[in-house]
C-alpha cells in the first residue's frame, strides 16, 4: 500500500528534496498535498508534476495559484489557505506522512497538528520543536505520532542510539548505556573570521554555505551557529536528555553527522555525503531503507576529517543556547524568537552580523521567565520576543 504524503514547505531547499525522494519511489508514495507561501509558480509547477490532491497557500494568492492551475489542466487540485488550510492538510485523514519543512515559528501550529492526529511526522522544522519543547514531546506521546528527525545530526544521533533507546526511557530505564552525544557542526563559511572581520560581513557572504545548499534564514543560522544552538535544544527534547549530555564538535567537512558516545568507550558515528535527501529517506521509510541518488561516501576521496572545539567568544550563540535550556521554560521560546527576528533585520541590512546574538541575549536577560505550561504561553513569549526583538532592531539600526 502505498503512503500519502503531506510536505508543508513544499517549495523550500527540504520540500524539493522530499519530491525528488517521493519521486523515485512512486510505489512507495503518493503527494497529498503541497504548500507554500510564496514562489507560486514553482509551486503550480510542482503540482504539475506530482499532481497533489491539495494546495495550500496564503489567502492573498489563492487566485494566482487558481488561474495557473486552471491553464495546466489542474482545476481538480483543491486550494486551501492560511493556517487553517495548513492544519487542515497536515491532520487529514487520508495522510499518513507529514514533512515539516516550513520554516520558522510558522511552523507550529501546522507541525503539532500532524502530531496531534498521530502521524509519521518528519521533523526539518526544529524551531518549531525548540519553541514548543515538552508539549510537542507529550503530544507525540498523547498521540502515538511517530516523530522522526530529519535535522542530518539529529538523524545521525537517532540512528547511533540503541534500537529500544525510547522504549527503555518511557520504561523508566533511560540512556542504555549511553554516555554522551556528539553534535557535529561544520562551523559555517566564517569559521576562521575574526571578530573584526565578522562585524562586516554580508547577507550574501553568510548565505554562502561551504557544505550544504539550503534556505536563507538556516544559512544565517549556520554562520552565527544559532543553528546549532537550536540543534543543541532539539536534542535535548528528542532524546530527552540535559544540555551537559550534548557536546558539540566542529567538524568542517561535514562527513560525519553526529555521533553518540557509550560507556564501555565505544563512539558511534553516522557519516554520509552532505546531501539531505540522505536523512529524508532514512525518516521517510524508517526502519526500512530505500535508495536516494546519493553516492556512497569515498573516503580515500575524503582523506581527512578534522575536528576541533567551538569557540563561543566568536560565536556566542551556542553559550546562550545552553542558558536558554537550562533556564527552561518559556526561555527557548524567547531564544527562537528573538533569533528570527535578527535573522529577519540582518537579511534585510538592518543590523550587522555580531549583532544577531546581541539582540538574543538581550531579549533573555530582559523578558521574564515562566513556565510553558501551554501552547497559549507560547505563543504569547513568542509575540512578545518578537516586538521587543524588532525595538532592538530599530534601536541597533537607527
Ligand atoms: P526554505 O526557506 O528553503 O523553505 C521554507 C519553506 O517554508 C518554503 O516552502 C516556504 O514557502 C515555506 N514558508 C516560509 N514561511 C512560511 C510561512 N510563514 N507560512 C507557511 N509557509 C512558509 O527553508 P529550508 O532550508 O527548506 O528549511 C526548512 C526547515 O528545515 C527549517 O526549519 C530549517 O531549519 C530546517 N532544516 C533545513 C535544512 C536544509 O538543508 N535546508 C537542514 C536541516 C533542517
Ligand atoms: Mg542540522
Amino acid at each position: 500500500m502505498s503512503q500519502a504524503v503531506c510536505i508543508l514547505g513544499a517549495t523550500g531547499s527540504i520540500g524539493q528534496s522530499t519530491l525528488k525522494i517521493l519521486a523515485q519511489h512512486p510505489e512507495r508514495y503518493t503527494v497529498f498535498a503541497v504548500t507554500a507561501q510564496s514562489r507560486i509558480v514553482e509551486l503550480a509547477e510542482i503540482c504539475k508534476q506530482y499532481h497533489p490532491k491539495v494546495a495550500v497557500v496564503p489567502a492573498a494568492k489563492v487566485d494566482h495559484l487558481a488561474s495557473l492551475l486552471l491553464e495546466l489542466g489542474l482545476a481538480d487540485i483543491e486550494i486551501l489557505s492560511d493556517q487553517a488550510g495548513l492544519m487542515a492538510v497536515a491532520e487529514h485523514s487520508e495522510v499518513d506522512v507529514v514533512m515539516a519543512a516550513i520554516v520558522g515559528a510558522a511552523g507550529l501550529l501546522p507541525t503539532l497538528a500532524a502530531v496531534k492526529a498521530g502521524k509519521r511526522v518528519l521533523l526539518a522544522n526544529k524551531e518549531a520543536l525548540v519553541m514548543s519543547g515538552e508539549i510537542m514531546m507529550q503530544a507525540a506521546r498523547d498521540y502515538s505520532a511517530l516523530l522522526l528527525p530529519v535535522d542530518s545530526e539529529h538523524n545521525a544521533i537517532f540512528q547511533c542510539l540503541p534500537q529500544h533507546y525510547f522504549d527503555a526511557e518511557r520504561n523508566g530505564q533511560p540512556k542504555l548505556g549511553v554516555s554522551q552525544i556528539l553534535l557535529t557542526a561544520s562551523g559555517g563559511p566564517f569559521l576562521n573570521h575574526s571578530l573584526e572581520q565578522l562585524q562586516n560581513v554580508t547577507p550574501a557572504q553568510a548565505c554562502k554555505h561551504p557544505n550544504w545548499s539550503m534556505g536563507q534564514k538556516i544559512s544565517v543560522d549556520s554562520a552565527t551557529l544559532m543553528n546549532k544552538g537550536l540543534e543543541l535544544i532539539e536534542a535535548c527534547h528528542l532524546f530527552a536528555v540535559e544540555e551537559q549530555f550534548v557536546t558539540v564538535v566542529v567538524h568542517p567537512e561535514s562527513i560525519i553527522h553526529s555521533m553518540v558516545q557509550y560507556v564501555d568507550g565505544s563512539t558511534l558515528a553516522q557519516m554520509g555525503n552532505p546531501d539531505m535527501c540522505t536523512p529524508i529517506a532514512h525518516a521517510l521509510a524508517w526502519p526500512e531503507r530505500i535508495h536516494t541518488h546519493v553516492p556512497a561516501l569515498n573516503l580515500f576521496a575524503t582523506a581527512q576529517l578534522n575536528f576541533q572545539e567551538p569557540d563561543t567568544h566568536r560565536f556566542p550563540a551556542l553559550k546562550l543556547a545552553r542558558q536558554a535550556m537550562k533556564n527552561g521554560g518559556v526561555s527557548p521560546t524567547i531564544f527562537n524568537a528573538a533569533n528570527e527576528i535578527s535573522v529577519a533585520a540582518f537579511l534585510q541590512q538592518r543590523i550587522g552580523f555580531t549583532q544577531i546574538p546581541q539582540i538574543v541575549e538581550q531579549c533573555l536577560n530582559v523578558m521574564q521567565n515562566q513556565a510553558a505550561h501551554d501552547l497559549d504561553v507560547i505563543i504569547a513569549t513568542d509575540q512578545q520576543a518578537r516586538v521587543l526583538a524588532q525595538q532592538y532592531v530599530m534601536k541597533l539600526g537607527s
